[in-house]
């Protein structure tokens, strides 16, 4: 620590908090959040996890002369002086761990409330809450006051922090003998609609204790009293202390499955990974074979709040042997994975091992492989056993399966086909491939879709009647990535996939297909004449019969079809160049098909001009010229 920053450290000048965490402080101390005993919980954790680093350090450096029998969380209550204290002999704090752990709170991100639930305070509460998981703070839920004695391991002074709250903390030297951190509530006197007393009382601790802290691998220990027959006058009691270890201590994950209830798990995922609402799905596994390792895992029901920021990071908490060795070890979980919450406990890794090593490690790849298979046989039983959740869950979190069929050139397609679900022309709901395939016509050779913002616009498309009059179904694409997967896979179930949109869609019968050859031949002038003025816009014109009743549309000739310009052109970085090859394609049945072969050279131009404009705005797509083409329209009228 530089003299200067002690120095400022040690006046006793009141500090202020940062404006976000001053914010999020304020609804603490005004919460009226109906779980205000998650303050013991938060408290408790940061203990744990204080000992954690203190415990791994004494393991691998023997400078640190402690076991693991000698780690204890202490519970101490003062009635009379309406105080809690929480003792852990952890890693500590220094002035300035003090100064950036308590005095900002949401490093990560700015406080989001959200907006749509500005009416229900309670709502927001929650919300608050659950995405940051405030810790430390939730003790301004219950106590006015909060004193924080704490020592960091190896550093000769101590340091005291107080806060009454809002109006800022102060920072001082104190004494204490030991490493570790003493956290001191003074308890908030009761109100007409809050009994803060009952924080004071053992049985409530020892319950809380066990409701949410059970599996915390160090003894939680208090001191109980009871009452207890008087050896010496019978018929009275006497009050015996005892020192009581509150918490069973064995982590969730290593009982076995039979004894673990539902809200255990679920009380074990809010706590453990800061969410408000009970995870989707579990997924609890003991392997044995060639690795062995316990993995407890977590389908949130929403995606963490950070999800879609750069900040998130994907992961599973690492133990060896119940020892907390990596907070979020990515290794663990394949990208399309990233959403999962949970940890892995094997006693094949060796505690030593660094983030590098453990990149290459053989033993972690085994995990990682058999945690990915775990999770897609899990998925797999939720769609066929309740596909309602299946289709909620893929609402939230189907995009990244779809990334991940893409991505790494499709290194990963095959174990994800199966948990696709896509909208269709099939009606409301959505397919998996294996379903449309079931469905086929036996005449139906490709698995047809059509790109757009939403199944309604699709549904829309000119070329979509065609192809359902022939009873075929349609896939919707509505998400960006969905042509880019579906062009990874290729193929299912050896049917390739035809976009609609595309010029070389022919669902005609050879007899048609010939008639129509002749019609583009004998019309050769007029589709030059029309190529022509369109001035390099398309790379062809024709006259087609798969657009049912309507006049016009574009399609699109090799790879890259125009939903793919679309998603290539908006990326950031882009270079504007990929084009689809357009083509514009007249329907031959259409009264417009006689107009266009009866125009005079200055109509046609003008008629081609608004069918070209015409056909974008159904695909989708600006028009070039809007006041031009309307003013073509007025004057045509
Ligand atoms: P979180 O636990 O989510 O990080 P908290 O506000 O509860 O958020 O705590 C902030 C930080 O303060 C912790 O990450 C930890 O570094 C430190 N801290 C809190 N309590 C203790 C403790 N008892 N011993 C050591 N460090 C602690």
């Amino acid at each position: 620590m530089s003299a200067n920053f002690t120095q400022g450290m040690i006046q006793m000048r009141k500090k202020q908090f940062k404006a976000e965490s001053k914010k999020l402080l304020d609804m603490m101390i005004n919460s009226i959040y109906t779980h205000k005993e998650i303050f013991l919980r938060e408290l408790i954790s940061n203990a744990s996890d204080a000992i954690d680093k203190l415990y791994f350090r004494s393991l691998t450096d023997n400078a640190v002369k402690l076991s693991k029998d000698d780690f204890k969380i202490q519970i101490d209550i003062d009635k009379e002086n309406r105080t809690i204290t929480l003792t852990d002999n952890g890693i500590g704090m220094t002035a300035e761990e003090l100064e950036s752990n308590l005095g900002t709170i949401a490093k990560s991100g700015s406080l989001n409330f959200k907006n749509e639930n500005a009416d229900d305070e309670n709502a927001q509460d929650i919300s608050v809450i659950g995405q940051f998981g405030v810790g430390f703070y939730s003790s301004f839920m219950v106590a006015d006051k909060v004193e924080v004695v704490s020592k960091a391991f190896g550093d000769d002074t101590a340091h005291k922090w107080v806060s009454s709250g809002a109006d800022g903390y102060t920072i001082e030297e104190c004494d204490k003998e030991d490493a570790g951190t003493v956290i001191t509530l003074h308890i908030k006197e009761d109100t007409e609609n809050e009994d803060y007393s009952q924080y004071l009382e053992q049985y409530k601790i020892d319950e809380l204790v066990k409701k949410y802290s059970d599996y915390i691998r160090y003894p939680i220990v208090m001191e109980m009293s009871h009452q207890v027959p008087d050896p010496d006058k019978e018929g009275e009691y006497i009050t015996e202390l005892s020192t009581e270890t509150l918490n069973s201590m064995v982590p969730l994950w290593r009982k076995s499955k039979s004894e673990i209830k539902p809200e255990d798990y679920n009380e074990f995922y809010k706590s453990k990974f800061m969410d408000y609402t009970d995870p989707m799905a579990v997924i609890h596994t003991k392997t044995e074979g060639q690795a062995t390792f316990d993995a407890l895992m977590f389908i949130p029901q929403n995606p963490p709040y950070d999800f879609y920021s750069k900040e998130y990071e994907k992961g599973l908490q690492l133990y060896s042997n119940g020892v907390l060795i990596m907070d979020k070890c990515a290794d663990l979980l394949p990208d399309y994975f990233s959403f999962v919450k949970g940890l892995v406990d094997s006693a094949d890794l060796s505690l030593n091992i660094s983030r590098e090593m453990l990149q290459h490690d053989h033993q972690l790849k085994i995990i990682a492989k058999a945690i990915d298979k775990k999770i897609k046989s899990e998925l797999t039983k939720m769609l066929k056993n309740d596909r309602e959740k299946y289709e909620k869950f893929f609402k939230t979190f189907g995009l990244q399966l779809k990334y991940g069929v893409y991505a790494n050139y499709g290194m990963d397609k095959d174990g994800l086909k199966d948990l696709l679900l896509f909208e269709s022309s099939n009606g409301d709901g959505y397919t998996t491939l294996k379903e449309y395939v079931g469905r086929m016509a036996d005449s139906q050779e490709s698995i047809y879709y059509a790109c757009g913002e939403n199944a309604e616009k699709i549904s829309l498309l000119p070329q979509i009647d065609a192809v359902k009059e022939k009873g075929y179904e349609v896939l919707y694409f509505t998400d960006e990535v969905d042509e880019f997967a579906i062009q990874m896979l290729m193929e299912y179930d050896s049917k390739h996939f035809a976009n609609i949109c595309k010029d070389d869609l022919d669902l005609s019968t050879d007899a048609e297909k010939e008639a129509m050859t002749k019609k583009n031949e004998d019309s050769k002038d007029l589709l030059d004449k029309m190529k022509e003025a369109l001035n390099g816009k398309v790379t062809a014109v024709k006259f087609s019969n798969k657009l049912g009743s309507h006049p016009v549309s574009l399609s699109a000739e090799g790879y890259v079809s125009l939903e793919m310009e679309k998603v290539l052109n908006s990326m950031p970085g882009a270079n504007k160049g990929v084009k689809a090859q357009l083509v514009l394609e007249i329907n031959s049945n259409h009264p417009v098909a006689e107009k266009l072969e009866k125009a005079d050279d200055e109509t046609l131009k003008k008629y081609t001009g608004l069918l070209y404009s015409a056909a974008r705005l159904i695909a989708g797509l600006d028009i070039d010229n809007p006041t031009e083409f309307s003013d073509i329209i007025a004057e045509l009228m």
